[in-house]
């Protein structure tokens, strides 16, 4: 059972199609890419694992290193050019730089960080990637049909997108040995 603050998370809400640019704004704004209303985050970059008002399974993303990785690319550029503007247009004290330029990209990196990671979150919703996949499968059957799918849960239990759930890959990983 997924929880959400110690309490069983609601039960998924109807399906609903939800453009990838409309998922990923919701996750910049800490909102959950599913609904737009619940939040994406317990505390500070930590994904809750369901989104307290409609219940969507957040924990099936894989934000690993894109998050940093996209932050190090904007605030660098941001604060690169803003150097070389600088040096190139003002005579800035070398000592007012080395105060400035490392405390705006530290706090620009700590500022990004989590709408970032949110956006990725909301990316791989929309796309269906990973455990995301049995979201999209809702919207194409009747809700009813899928509390008996095997694949289905299996699928849930593993989050991969490959039709097999744990067992069959289990079993095809012994043959295999
Ligand atoms: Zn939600």
């Amino acid at each position: 059972m997924i929880e959400v603050d110690g309490k069983a998370a609601p039960a998924a809400r109807g399906p609903a199609e939800v453009p990838w640019t409309t998922a990923m704004a919701r996750g910049f704004r800490n909102r959950c890419p599913h609904c737009g209303e619940g939040r994406v985050f317990g505390r500070f970059l930590k994904v809750r694992d369901a989104c307290e008002a409609c219940g969507a399974e957040l924990h099936h993303h894989r934000a690993d290193d894109l998050p940093p990785y996209l932050v190090i690319f904007i605030v660098g550029h941001v604060v690169g050019l803003a150097i070389l503007e600088t040096e190139m247009r003002f005579e800035v004290p070398l000592a007012v730089q080395l105060a400035v330029w490392p405390a705006l990209t530290l706090v620009m990196a700590l500022a990004l960080l989590q709408p970032v990671k949110g956006a990725v979150v909301g990316l791989q919703y929309a796309l269906g990637m990973h455990g995301f996949a049995a979201i999209r499968r809702g919207r194409a059957e009747p809700a009813g049909s899928l509390a008996g799918s095997p694949v289905l849960s299996g699928e849930r239990a593993d989050g991969a997108r490959d039709g097999r759930d744990d067992a069959d890959r289990d079993t095809a990983d012994l043959r295999r040995a």
